[in-house]
């Protein structure tokens, strides 16, 4: 039997790992933190998902939420003008619902599964001479470990990287009590020119439905604004002063809202970044790196625990086709270029959209109020974002297709 090691304890390790747990390798985790840790902790990510991911989910049965978490049915965009109303406002409905559920709830339930399925789960914080021992005793060594120090390991491939520093100050803050939209369900996305972003969306956390904010401030800005925020408390009444100064249809919604919990608020920020997804160990040794540790976005466009869940898929299906065969640099490094001709397109648009938008972007958003057409297919975007190469990325492709669509 095939022996892999997995450092993180993450979406893409645990999906990965029961992937293979499943086809019978013998599989470890290693996690630095244990389960409890993980449910009793703080919230660490917006995890909206979108239904390509989520089929990557159902495919292994781990999709054990659906009937419990609020479903995401749609999209909305607003934009404020000058007044305080809004230039922009229009929604459409996604193909396929999105769902978040709280790594705090999935992340633990899965590590049960793990051990369940015969996989080992051994807790510790791995180090670089960590990885060396593995490489010894293991067939194949794969790091998982998120935003960790040890992805440092993997050398930032510059020419896919095209920022050096955080561009977004990010926060969230998970509540209940939100007037739900009278409409579908869905993310209302509100984009605040030269300011920042704010979206909010159903979610399935620790203590049930909660509706999850997401904040995403351009830095020195006035919603780079986290620091003096010291207690939940002072987070929430930070959350919402945002709301009252930008958004004042977003404050409307939120006059009864309260935090789900005490760790339902994160603040903090960093610089995307895609990485060269080998990492080669002073003996000589070869570990491959997986999602977040090889391609980070910003979360402006949600896509991190989407990104992470197509790469568990891909490296599984990579994984299993190599049969017998060794497992070497040269098939580490193509089976990440396999997973990066999907990771690309997600990667190459949020980074546009950390940007200021280009006039035929903003043309785009204005089309897509008028054209219910256009507007589903922005929407739809989040779950393929593939699509967006074909129209949205390049000003000649989009005003043919503007064209088309009637604009
Ligand atoms: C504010 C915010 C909002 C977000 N919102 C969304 C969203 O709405 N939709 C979306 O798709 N994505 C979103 N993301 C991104 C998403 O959460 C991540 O991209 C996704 O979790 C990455 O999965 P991963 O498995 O690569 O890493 P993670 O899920 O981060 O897992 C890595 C695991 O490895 C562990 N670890 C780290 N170092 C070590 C070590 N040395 N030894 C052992 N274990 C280690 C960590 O503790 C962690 O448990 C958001 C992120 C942030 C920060």
């Amino acid at each position: 039997m095939r022996s892999i090691l997995i450092v993180g304890a993450g979406q893409a390790g645990l999906h990965l790992a029961l992937g293979l747990l499943q086809n019978g390798y013998d599989v470890t985790v290693v996690s630095n933190r244990t389960p409890e840790q993980l449910r009793d902790g703080r919230v660490m990510s917006s995890q909206a998902m979108f239904g390509k991911a989520l089929a990557h989910e159902r495919e292994l049965g781990l999709d054990r939420w659906a009937d419990d978490c609020p479903p995401i049915e749609g999209i909305q965009l607003a934009v404020p003008g000058p007044d305080g109303g809004k230039v922009i406002d229009w929604a459409a409905r996604l193909d396929t619902p999105a769902r978040s559920v709280d790594q705090r709830v999935k992340m633990p339930a899965w590590m049960d599964e793990v051990e369940r399925l015969g996989g080992k789960i051994v807790i510790h914080d791995a180090t670089a001479a960590d990885l060396e021992e593995y490489a010894t005793r293991y067939d194949l060594v794969l790091v998982a470990a998120g935003k960790g120090e040890i992805a440092s390991l993997f050398e930032r491939d510059a020419v896919r990287s095209p920022y050096t520093a955080p561009q977004r100050a990010l926060a969230l803050t998970y509540v209940n009590g939100l007037t739900p939209r009278p409409e579908h369900s869905a993310v209302c996305f509100n984009l605040i020119p030269g300011i920042g972003e704010y979206f909010v969306f159903p979610a399935l956390t620790v203590t049930g439905p909660c509706e999850i904010m997401v904040f995403e401030g351009v830095p020195g800005g006035p919603m780079d604004c986290w620091a003096d925020a010291r207690t939940p408390a002072e987070h929430l009444a930070t959350s919402l002063r945002i709301l009252k100064t930008f958004l004042p249809w977003e404050a409307e919604r939120c006059a009864g809202v309260e935090l789900t919990d005490d760790l339902g608020t994160l603040a903090g920020r960093f610089a995307p970044v895609v990485r060269r997804p080998v990492a080669t160990l002073p003996s000589g040794a070869a570990v491959l790196g997986v999602a977040d540790v090889v391609v980070l976005n910003d979360p402006i466009t949600g896509q991190g625990s989407n990104n992470a869940a197509k790469c568990a898929a891909s490296y599984l299906a990579s994984i299993l086709a190599r049969g017998d065969g060794p497992f070497d640099a040269a098939w580490m490094e193509q089976t990440f270029e396999t997973y990066w001709a999907t990771a690309r397109h997600a990667t190459a648009w949020t980074n546009a959209l950390l940007a200021p938008p280009p006039p035929h972007v903003l043309e785009i958003m204005g089309a897509a109020g008028a054209i219910p057409e256009v507007a589903h297919r922005f929407v739809n975007g989040f779950d393929d974002p593939a699509d967006f190469d074909h129209w949205f990325m390049d000003p000649a492709k989009a005003h043919a297709y503007l064209a088309r669509a009637g604009a």
